[in-house]
């Protein structure tokens, strides 16, 4: 168990970014004798998105979890200095025509964060609420996600400030042509191979990799989560959720949890909620009492079944009227008395507001950066175990790495090999992160990132800095 960690090392969001510089906290002992207290880290890139100043900084807090991690490392500050931050930041404008004749300029990102380990690696997201700390915090993320599951890659994200919910097929071509178009430069099968994340998908993927091609000739590896007939993995849709559900099985086996006996509630019917609902239910016979999509959820105490959920989703547009079921909110099903919680939508949504009323004993974070800081502290205090979103949700980039192997070797490997080799990660980097929490007396969170950036600061220091 996680001791309550102390006071926060990153102060909170400041309202005038490019005024001030955000201080970061740094462990005090460093080495080669030197004291360092304090280091200025880039200020916020101003923009119409980051001037929400009291908005949540998930990117502060990726930070806060570095910095728990680094001064268990004892991590010279030159190399935490190299690690910590993005390597590149790239804003870009995308003028899409719409269907009426208008011309949009809608705004988009790539960071990339870290690379000593292998090309930048990670997903590409759309949604209304965007910007840059958020894809700054996430490629960050990522870096570290890599490294846990210990895959050639480094850490990168991409999002884009649109509610895609409200475009036609061909405006989300054309917005996602143009954003291929202007990220070109800084991505490649070796360089910086993007992927799908929230409200994008395979065919979101295929676009890319087209538009990608025309410049550079045919290059199926500059992305992965293609469809099948363009190189796409077999199981690579299914991953992350498989992936969830593994790291569900061996954290239910250190915390004494009797598969059969549990119940779970998922947060999110999105690719990563539904395949984990379906492979709870459908293979492990785990029961699942609730269920959420972006319009609210639904509960049974006695199980849902997940084939209906999928039907009045698709009759419907919502999992909300299923039979047999009471309706509630997203917030409320974090709340429910159930076993495990399972947030597999977006992140923030367990905070200090409300991380006292959450039953369950344990939480699997299949979405990244669903608990905040605050929630983990009250977390550790109620021992409740969070299993964290860098390990618990690494099957979808572990399966991308299988992916783009595959694209590299020209050579397609069957359904049961995916999946043996994505067993086989997800229980190995289980262990080790397990092994990693309890050699420091920390949480698994902080066991995950003391693993992962150790990883990251040794390749570094290997490549020479
Ligand atoms: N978007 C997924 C994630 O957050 C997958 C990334 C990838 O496959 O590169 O892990």
């Amino acid at each position: 168990m996680a001791k309550k960690s102390k006071k926060r090392t990153v102060k909170k969001s400041n309202p005038h970014p490019i005024k001030k510089k955000t201080k970061v906290r740094l462990p005090k002992k460093v080495k080669h004798g030197r004291k360092i207290s304090t280091v200025s880290v880039p200020p916020k890139v101003q923009s119409v998105e980051s001037a929400k100043s009291s908005k949540h900084n998930p990117y502060e807090d990726v930070l806060h979890n570095f910095e728990l991690a680094a001064k268990k490392l004892n991590l010279n500050e030159e190399l935490a200095q190299l690690i910590r931050t993005p390597d590149r930041e790239l804003r870009v404008e995308l003028p899409v025509m719409m269907d009426d004749g208008k011309l949009h300029s809608i705004i988009g990102y790539r960071v990339q964060h870290n690379n000593a380990r292998g090309p930048y690696k990670g997903g590409i997201r759309y949604h209304q609420e965007v910007d840059i700390d958020e894809v700054r915090a996430l490629a960050s993320l990522m870096t570290w996600k890599t490294s846990i599951v210990d895959i050639p890659f480094g850490g990168a994200k991409g999002g884009v400030t649109i509610d895609p919910t409200k475009l036609s097929m061909g405006e989300l071509e054309r917005l996602t042509r143009a954003f291929t178009s202007k990220i070109d430069l800084i991505i490649g099968p070796s360089e910086d191979i993007p992927a799908p994340d929230v409200n994008t998908n395979a065919q979101t993927m295929a676009w890319m990799m087209d538009e990608y091609s025309k410049s550079h000739g045919y290059s199926p590896a500059v992305v992965t989560g293609k469809p099948i007939e363009l190189g796409g993995s077999l199981g690579r849709e299914e991953a992350t959720g498989r992936g969830v559900c593994i790291a569900l099985r061996e954290a239910a086996k250190t915390y004494h949890l009797d598969l059969k006996k549990i119940t779970v509630a998922v947060q999110g019917f999105g690719n990563v909620g539904s395949h984990t609902a379906r492979i709870l239910e459908q293979e492990m016979g785990v029961k699942v009492v609730a269920v959420s999509d972006v319009k609210g959820g639904v509960y049974n105490p006695r199980g849902l079944h997940y084939n209906n959920a999928v039907n009045q989703l698709k009759n419907t547009g919502s999992v909300i009227g299923l039979k047999g079921c009471v309706k509630l909110s997203n917030e409320e099903l974090l709340e429910l008395k159930c076993d495990v919680v399972i947030p597999a939508a977006l992140g923030n949504q367990l905070r200090g507001d409300n991380a006292n009323n959450v039953k369950a004993k344990l939480i699997v974070e299949a979405a990244n950066g669903p608990t905040t800081v605050e929630a983990d502290e009250i977390f550790a205090s109620r021992n409740i175990m969070v299993i964290p979103d860098i390990y618990a949700n690494a099957g979808g980039v572990t399966v991308s790495y299988f992916e783009w192997v595959q694209n590299v070797q020209r050579f397609r490997w069957d359904y049961a090999r995916v999946m043996s080799e994505l067993e086989k990660t997800m229980t190995s980097s289980y262990a080790a992160v397990h092994r990693t929490s309890e050699k420091y007396k920390v949480s698994m969170r902080i066991g995950a990132f003391i693993l992962a950036v150790e990883r990251v600061a040794k390749a570094a220091k290997l490549r020479g800095i």
